[in-house]
């Protein structure tokens, strides 16, 4: 069995990448799937036949005779593979086909039980471990970084599932402050602004939520006389005055 599941793929995996592997997949461009030691070959047909190899550690690491692969970068035949080992060739759901993107409002009005919040807790702060501190080599900051992406994912579709009300607000909101401490002084290094760039998404959401039912905006009154990393509470609080 693979270390990984086709969640981590679907999370660690850029966007664009993982859709055409994931299209390839589905399309039966996988051949000769095998066992190999400590992973997977098997051989992709793409504009020629691909042999590939991928670990069953980590599906990043691997080969593939593509352009990419022979320059040391993930390409979709080696994603496709990875896909392959983890659902042995079952069709995937549209969920399981579903890439990150923008955070976004459901806008559905409504609360989460009791048991839903503490399950939407839970993998809140699973998505967090991801936003971590950095204290390595410059030669692991691409890893570093696809660290922060991939937790940025996994919180973007937490966050774009959940129904308006004040409850759920809160949860944004909180979220947010955690966040705002990783930035401002557990050592998060953001300098592609992901982090950043997500929060903002999720002062978006909150907007949303304060226009659908305002009560929402009264859970904005924690964030007066907080000093935030980069000012993102302002629009929340001018809501709150309003
Ligand atoms: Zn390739």
């Amino acid at each position: 069995m693979p270390k990984y599941d086709l969640e981590k793929i679907r999370f660690a995996t850029d966007a664009p990448t993982f859709q055409k592997a994931a299209a390839l997949y589905e399309s039966g461009k996988i051949h000769n799937f095998q066992f190999a030691g400590a992973g997977y070959t098997a051989t992709v047909l793409g504009s020629s036949p691909y042999q590939v190899y991928v670990s069953d550690r980590s599906y990043d690491q691997g080969s593939c005779t593509c352009y990419l692969g022979q320059n040391d970068t993930l390409c979709k035949h080696m994603v496709a593979v990875a896909i392959w080992a983890v659902t042995k060739g079952k069709r995937m759901s549209e969920e399981d086909k579903q890439t990150a993107s923008e955070p976004v409002s459901s806008g559905k009005i409504g609360i989460l039980s009791k048991q839903d919040l503490l399950a939407i807790k839970k993998s809140i702060t699973e998505g967090m471990r991801y936003i971590k501190s950095y204290s390595g080599p410059s030669r692991i900051w691409f890893a570093y970084q696809n660290s922060l992406d991939e937790g940025c994912a996994r919180l973007s579709e937490i966050v774009s599932k959940l129904p308006v009300s004040p409850q759920t607000a809160e949860i944004l909101l909180d979220m947010l402050l955690r966040l705002d401490a990783k930035l401002s002084s557990s050592g998060v290094d953001d300098s592609n602004g992901t982090v950043g760039g997500f929060m903002e998404g999720v002062v978006k959401i909150l907007l949303e939520f304060a226009r659908l039912d305002s009560r929402c905006k009264l859970s904005f009154r924690k964030l007066k006389g907080k000093e935030t990393s980069f000012g993102w509470e302002d629009p929340l609080l001018a809501q709150f005055n309003t």
